[in-house]
């Protein structure tokens, strides 16, 4: 099976996943993009908009994501974009179970992908994917764990960059920058 059809049973696990529905609505967010990504980012989990269309990052945080994307030479079909959580979750925040359980899926995702590089978005994701504590304003801007091949590279989510922009907005912008050599390394 080639690694499309491979990433395509993740997808269909995901949306007949009874575990990962608990506590959450919607549609089931899988992720989106190419199955031979270099680079895959990695959020926290769907919102409204993603929930309703099944679609990862369209809402203004996925406006922003997509963006930086393009600025720095990608386009959106070169990378894949996900969640540790697939599904909305009832009181928009995930627990650290789902979040748990999320990482199953999302780690069978990784190893279909192989990427060199992932983005993680965040507090959430970095210790969602991770399983360790993670200081994102000291580490973001940094390879900060390094496994299978697969380099782990921190910033904060773009959510935060949109809620306090002075201070984030550059941030997320400088190490869009710092990933584009990394990805060219
Ligand atoms: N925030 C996320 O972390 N993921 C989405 O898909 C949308 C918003």
């Amino acid at each position: 099976m080639n690694k499309q059809s491979r990433l395509e049973s993740v997808a269909k696990e995901i949306s007949c996943c009874a575990v990962c529905k608990v506590g959450k609505h919607g549609a089931a967010v899988p992720g989106e993009g190419n199955a031979d990504a270099d680079v895959v980012f990695i959020g926290e989990a769907p919102g409204k908009k993603e929930a309703i269309a099944g679609r990862p990052f369209i809402g203004r945080s996925g406006k922003l994501l997509r963006s930086l994307i393009n600025e720095i030479g990608l386009q959106e079909k070169d990378v894949y974009i996900t969640s540790p959580v697939k599904y909305l979750p009832d009181r928009g925040t995930p627990t650290r179970n789902d979040i748990a359980h999320g990482r199953i899926h999302l780690m069978k995702q990784l190893a279909v992908i192989q990427p060199k590089v992932v983005m993680l978005l965040g507090r959430v994701a970095a210790e969602g994917v991770l399983e360790k504590k993670v200081a994102v304003a000291k580490e973001h801007g940094s390879v900060i764990a390094e496994e299978k091949g697969i380099r782990y590279f921190l910033t904060v989510h773009p959510a935060a960059a949109l809620r306090f922009s002075k201070k984030y907005k550059p941030l997320l912008e400088e190490d869009f920058q710092k990933l584009k050599k990394l990805l060219a390394s």
